[in-house]
């Protein structure tokens, strides 16, 4: 019997998590990418023999992956090797302001009473009673739903009507309500930061994004051989279950044929025909007509203005000294709000950033005294890369802008320029066109930003979207979610047709 045929545009996670659903459920899938690896953002640099991490490096929300495994009959421990972290992340202010934040919610409780003092550790212990209720209302009505929709929040039973609206904190921003729980501005600063994993300014977006404490707090793992090792894991699972993955192909345009997606035509002008497509690139890429005339229709032209954070990223190879790096470290600008006002109104590099520092050799581990060791630097930018030309002097700039602020807390970094790679806002704009190089989708600034992301169906039959610019947001396990939700509403159209031929794969039943 002819199994259903779908072909998957992209293999960034979300578009690697549906061909992984679909092809366990026994579609024959097709995933086209562009670039020569899987994994888009989840993406590796190789400097000499060193391999580094350029995109995202924390992993949090495993159960999102390992419902998906699990569907499948497989379980992701025996693919992907990971680790809980103990400690989630070390804060610099400066040489002699650090704290240090823990999985384990009593250590972070001390250790903020030493930095901050009693009431402080007290306002924390509120902070996550309140986010842990924010994630909790949140999960199955939103997170877990294929659409954003403020009836279905409202009518899901987690809310109980309007009742709880406010527990969620739509209408203030984080930097407000984090005032209510913290007085020592470094506090806020560190939690507010929490609005940037969304691509966000945390003046600018809503107090609900908080409940993201709540996710890093429940876990955070690194995984052996760095993030990029899962996207090679949902690859050769896919694979395993018979989806064809090509590498180096383009995608120009989706077919509608009937008024349905009927396929896709490649840039080199071969055709593929299908009976479902799920378009994983960014949808502003779908929405500026790159998918062609008629597949624009499938998404709404958001207003750059709209766009979330950019990122300068420094791929590097160096030695450090002055500073205990741990996994996770961040060094924060001393004027967070001149620092959003820059990016976000200013349409510019911050001129004094708080930088990122991913210290990939510090897994429970020290590097041995004086060696070489593999860092990610990342300060965050303004999504201006398809309009604005960043020139050598300016990313020399920014360099030493941003090494000052880890000088300036005790971070000494000698690299060498053949051992570093720089990636600029323009540069991020060419791997992910339309974006300008934003890299979260549209920002969540406002109330009703989360509700204008595009869920998986669009109003094109057969063509679905998925991706960290679509429902339910950014991330590594939302984009996940979204791919999820891009397999499971395709089958139940497909089954709803009565044209359909899924097949119960090792026990898989559900993409839930
Ligand atoms: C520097 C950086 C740091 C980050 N840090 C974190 C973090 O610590 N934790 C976290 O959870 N998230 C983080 N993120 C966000 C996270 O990486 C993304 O939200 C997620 O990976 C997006 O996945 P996606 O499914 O949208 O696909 P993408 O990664 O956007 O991939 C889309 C794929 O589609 C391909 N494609 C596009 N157009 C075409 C076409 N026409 N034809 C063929 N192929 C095409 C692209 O080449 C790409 O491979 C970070 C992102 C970056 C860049």
């Amino acid at each position: 019997m002819p199994r259903d045929r779908v072909v998957i545009v992209g293999a960034g996670v979300a578009g690697l998590v549906s061909a992984f659903a679909l092809a366990a459920r026994g579609l024959e899938v097709t995933v086209l990418e562009r670039r020569d690896a899987p994994g888009g953002k989840m993406r590796q640099i190789a400097i000499g023999p060193a391999q580094i991490d350029s995109g995202p490096t924390v992993f949090t929300m495993r159960w999102v992956f390992d419902e998906l495994f699990d569907a499948a009959g497989w379980n992701l421990s025996d693919h992907v090797r990971l680790q809980p972290l103990e400690m989630l992340a070390r804060h610099a202010w400066n040489e002699d302001s650090r704290l240090d934040l823990f999985a384990d919610e009593e250590r972070t409780v001390d250790a903020i009473g030493g930095f901050a003092g009693a009431a402080e550790a007290d306002g924390y212990r509120a902070f996550c009673r309140d986010t842990k209720r924010i994630y909790e209302i949140l999960e199955k009505p939103f997170l877990r739903a294929p659409q954003a929709s403020m009836s279905g929040l409202i009518s899901a039973g987690g809310l109980r009507g309007l009742m709880r609206l406010p527990q969620i904190k739509p209408f203030s921003s984080m930097w407000s309500a984090l005032g209510q729980y913290f007085r020592d501005p470094r506090l806020q600063q560190l939690f507010g930061r929490y609005a940037t994993y969304c691509g966000s300014s945390p003046y600018l977006a809503p107090a609900t994004l908080m409940l993201v404490a709540h996710v890093e707090r429940s876990g955070v793992w690194s995984i052996e051989g760095g993030m990029h090792a899962l996207a090679l894991a949902l690859a050769d699972g896919a694979k395993s279950f018979g989806a064809t993955i090509r590498y180096g192909q383009e995608v120009s345009e989706v077919m509608i044929a009937g008024g349905r997606a009927s396929g896709v035509r490649l840039a080199n002008g071969e055709q593929i025909g299908a009976d479902a497509v799920i378009v994983n690139a960014d949808v502003a890429a779908v929405a500026g007509g790159l998918f062609g005339g008629v597949a624009r229709r499938a998404a709404a032209l958001t207003s750059s203005r709209a766009r979330s954070l950019s990122a300068v990223t420094w791929s590097v190879v160096a030695k450090t000294n002055g500073f205990p790096l741990d996994l996770h470290n961040v060094f924060f600008s001393r004027d967070y709000h001149a620092e959003f006002d820059d990016i976000f109104r200013r349409d510019t590099l911050a001129n004094e950033p708080t930088v990122y520092v991913c210290a990939q050799d510090r897994c429970g581990a020290e590097p041995n005294h004086g060696a070489e060791e593999r860092l990610l630097v990342l300060v965050n930018a303004p999504a201006n890369g398809d309009r604005h030309f960043y020139d050598a002097a300016e990313v020399e700039q920014c360099a030493q802008r941003t090494f000052q602020t880890l000088e300036r807390c005790g971070l000494h970094i000698q690299s060498r320029p053949e051992a570093t790679q720089i990636t600029t806002p323009g540069d991020f704009n060419k791997m992910f066109p339309a974006t300008g190089g934003a890299l979260y989708g549209r920002s969540s600034h406002g109330w009703t930003a989360s509700f204008q992301r595009p869920g998986a169906r669009t109003k094109i039959p057969g063509l679905y979207l998925a991706g960290g610019s679509t429902h339910p947001g950014p991330g590594v396990p939302m984009a996940a979610l979204s791919g999820r939700s891009a397999a499971s509403s395709l089958l139940a159209d497909l089954t709803s047709r009565g044209w359909s031929t899924p097949t119960a794969m090792r026990g898989g039943t559900s993409t839930r």
